[in-house]
């Protein structure tokens, strides 16, 4: 193909230049190839101790079918895993073990406080029960519900796949909470 005429722009191309490439490569960002990525193979690790646990077996299995979203490849090791959903009452004996999990597992991840004990303590109000994870480890996304339906869990990964849409590659997360939970 001639591309030696005269010269019209398509961005830093010229257009016969462009029809020569036809559509055999496209141009994106690096951050959104990841993230596209990313959306589509979360990897949960279930902490699960009470009956919101029962609520994810279900999202699970093949009635609700959480692999229709990407998120079926369950992993009960943190560092294997990028998406931590809290399903049940926590007690102030399990915190510290809840705090670990979640320092052990890489960034970027994500975690998703299901039903009402995970996310405030729920009836708990005694001497025994964290009021809500997130006095410990940073919550992205509150599951209403006591318990929640699987759709409600189902509804929190989908919003976890649009925010890790905002997740820079370059940028590293953890700086935004370092040292702000550690006690
Ligand atoms: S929120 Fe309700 S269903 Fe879920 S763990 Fe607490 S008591 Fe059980």
């Amino acid at each position: 193909m001639d591309i030696s005429g005269p010269i019209d722009r398509v961005g830093s191309l010229n257009v016969s230049e462009a029809n020569l490439l036809g559509d055999a490569i496209i141009t994106t960002k690096v951050d959104a190839v990841i993230n596209w990525g990313r959306q589509s193979s979360l990897w949960p690790f279930v902490f699960g101790t009470a009956c919101c646990a029962i609520e994810f077996m279900a999202t699970a299995a093949s009635r609700y079918d959480i692999s229709r979203f990407g998120a079926e490849v369950l992993r009960f090791s943190p560092r294997h895993a990028d998406l931590l959903v809290v399903a049940g009452t926590i007690s102030y004996k399990q915190a510290p073990i809840l705090k670990q999990i979640y320092d052990q597992m890489p960034e970027p991840r994500w975690v998703i406080a299901v039903g009402a004990c995970a996310s405030t303590g729920g009836f708990y109000d005694n001497y025994t029960t964290l009021q809500g994870i997130d006095e410990i480890v940073p919550v992205d996304i509150y599951v209403a519900g006591c318990p929640p339906r699987p759709e409600g869990i189902l509804d929190a990964v989908m919003e976890i796949q649009k925010l890790l849409w905002r997740e820079p590659t370059l940028e590293a997360r953890e700086t935004e909470y370092k040292g702000k939970l550690d006690v």
